[in-house]
C-alpha cells in the first residue's frame, strides 16, 4: 500500500543516518503536511497582528482568522463554537477541567475514577485535585489478554462510590485499544459522574462526536493531528464552561476590571487569558481542511489496514511479543524484542532511519498492569506504507543477529 499524501509532508526528503527517514512514532507527534506550515507563515507574512484588541485592519483580519479556526475545530469535535476553548495543549485542558470544574464540585471523600490505560496527562491533574481535596483516585483495571477495559471491575468500581468524576481515554496511545465511550459515559452518568474524555489519540485516526458520545469534557491535541505544536482544544458542554471559574487569568478573559475586582468575558473567551498562539491555532484550522479534505473515513481506513499489516507481520516474528497481540488495535502496536531493552533496539532502529518510540510512553501505570518497564511502539499516520512495516521488519531481524537472539 502506497501512501497518495506522503508527498504533502516535506520532512520525507530528508535523510536519517544516510537513510530514508520511516517516521513510525505518529502518536508521539504527527508530521505537518506543507498546507499547515505554509498556513502559520503566511498569518506571520501577512496578517500578524494581535486579535480581539486593535480596530484596524489587520487586527480584524488576524481575529476573523482565529474565530474562524474556532468554527472549523467545534465542527471537527461536532460541539458548539461556544463549548470550544483553545489551549495550549490537551494536557492544559485537561489541568483546566480539573482547577477549575473540579475544585467547584469535588469533595471530601468523592471518588475520581480513571482506568490504567491513561496517559500521565489524564492522571496527575487527577492526584493534585484529590490531595487538595481529601478525595480519592481510583483506577479501573485492563485485562492484560484483551487490552481492554475489564467490564465488572468498571461496573464495580462505578457503582460502589461517591463518584464524582470519570475520565478516561478513548483510545490507549500504547495498546491501541478503543474504548466504548457511549456507554461508558451512560454508565458513569447514572452513577452520578461527570464524564471527561480524553480524546487525544481518536481525533487523529476517526470520526468523533462529542455530543453523539454523550462526554461533558474532551480534548484535542492539535500537535497529534498535523497541526503545530503548543496548540490544543478543550470541549466542555456549555452550562458547565458557564458555571466555572476562570482558569488563568489575565487580559483578554475579563469583561470589567476595577481596582478591586473584575467581571468575566463570556465562555469561551472566559478562559483564553493572554494573548494565545493565534498562528499556531490558525493552523490547527489548516489541519482540520486537511483532514477533511482527505476524509476521516478515508484516514481511518487507510490507519487501520496499516496497523493490521504490521500486527500480523510482526506476528511471523516468534521473538517478538506484542501487547496485546491482536489486530483489534487504532493507530499504534507496542512490543518488545525478547529481553532486549527498548531502548537498545530503537538505537538500531535509528541506525537504519527508522523512528519509534520507546520507554514508558507517559502511561507508567499501565506499564506496571502490564508487567514491563518499557516497550517499543510502531504507530501510523497517512504518510506511513506497508513497505515501513517491511523496513520495520527487517532492522528487527538485525536486531535478532545484533543481540544473538
Ligand atoms: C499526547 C497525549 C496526551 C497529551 O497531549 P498534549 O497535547 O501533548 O498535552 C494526553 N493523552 C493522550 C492519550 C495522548 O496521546
Amino acid at each position: 500500500m502506497v501512501s497518495k499524501w506522503k508527498k504533502d509532508f516535506p520532512i520525507f526528503s530528508k535523510k536519517i543516518n544516510g537513510r530514508k527517514l520511516i517516521y513510525l512514532d505518529s502518536a508521539g507527534t504527527s508530521q505537518k503536511p506543507k498546507q499547515v506550515i505554509s498556513s502559520e507563515s503566511e498569518f506571520y507574512e501577512k496578517y500578524n497582528s494581535n486579535i480581539h484588541r486593535g480596530v484596524n485592519t489587520l487586527s480584524e483580519h488576524a481575529t476573523q482568522l482565529y474565530e474562524n479556526s474556532r468554527v472549523k475545530t467545534a465542527e471537527f469535535m461536532g460541539a458548539g463554537s461556544d463549548e470550544v476553548v483553545f489551549v495550549r495543549n490537551a494536557t492544559e485542558g485537561i489541568n483546566l477541567v480539573a482547577q477549575s470544574y473540579g475544585r467547584q464540585h469535588v469533595k471530601k471523600g468523592d471518588t475520581i475514577l480513571l482506568t490504567e490505560m491513561e496517559h500521565h496527562s489524564n492522571i496527575i491533574p487527577w492526584q493534585l485535585l484529590a490531595t487538595e481535596k481529601g478525595a480519592k483516585v481510583e483506577y479501573v483495571e485492563v485485562d492484560k489478554e484483551t487490552g481492554k477495559l475489564d467490564e465488572l471491575d468498571l461496573e464495580r468500581k462505578l457503582s460502589s462510590q461517591q463518584m464524582a468524576i470519570f475520565a478516561f481515554t478513548h483510545v490507549s496511545n500504547v495498546l491501541g485499544t478503543v474504548n466504548n465511550v457511549k456507554k461508558l459515559a451512560r454508565l458513569a452518568k447514572s452513577n452520578g459522574a461527570t464524564v471527561v474524555l480524553d480524546s487525544c489519540q481518536s481525533f487523529p485516526h476517526m470520526e468523533v462526536n462529542v455530543k453523539n458520545l454523550g462526554v461533558d469534557f474532551a480534548v484535542l491535541s492539535g500537535h497529534k493531528i498535523f497541526a503545530p505544536t503548543g496548540i490544543g482544544a478543550l470541549y466542555g458542554r456549555k452550562e458547565l464552561l458557564e458555571e466555572m471559574s476562570p482558569f488563568l487569568s489575565g487580559g483578554n478573559m475579563i469583561s470589567t476590571v476595577s481596582k478591586e475586582s473584575a467581571t468575566w468575558n463570556e465562555v469561551p473567551w472566559k478562559f483564553e487569558a493572554g494573548t494565545p498562539n493565534i498562528a499556531g491555532t490558525i493552523a490547527l484550522g489548516a489541519a482540520i481542511d486537511y483532514m477533511n479534505r482527505i476524509g476521516m473515513k478515508n484516514i481511518e481506513n487507510y490507519n487501520n489496514k496499516l496497523v493490521d499489516y504490521c500486527v500480523s507481520e510482526l506476528q511471523k516474528l516468534p521473538f517478538i511479543k506484542i501487547y496485546p497481540p491482536l489486530k483489534e488495535k487504532v493507530g499504534a502496536v507496542a512490543f518488545n524484542v525478547a529481553n532486549i531493552h527498548p531502548h537498545d533496539v530503537a538505537s538500531v532502529l535509528d541506525n537504519e532511519g527508522i523512528a519509534i518510540r520507546t520507554g514508558h510512553h507517559c502511561c507508567q501505570p499501565l506499564m506496571n498492569a502490564l508487567g514491563v518497564n518499557a516497550t517499543c511502539r510502531a504507530s501510523f499516520q497517512i504518510y506511513n506504507e506497508f513497505s515501513d512495516v517491511d523496513s520495520l521488519v527487517n532492522a528487527l531481524n538485525k536486531c535478532k543477529k545484533v543481540f544473538k537472539l
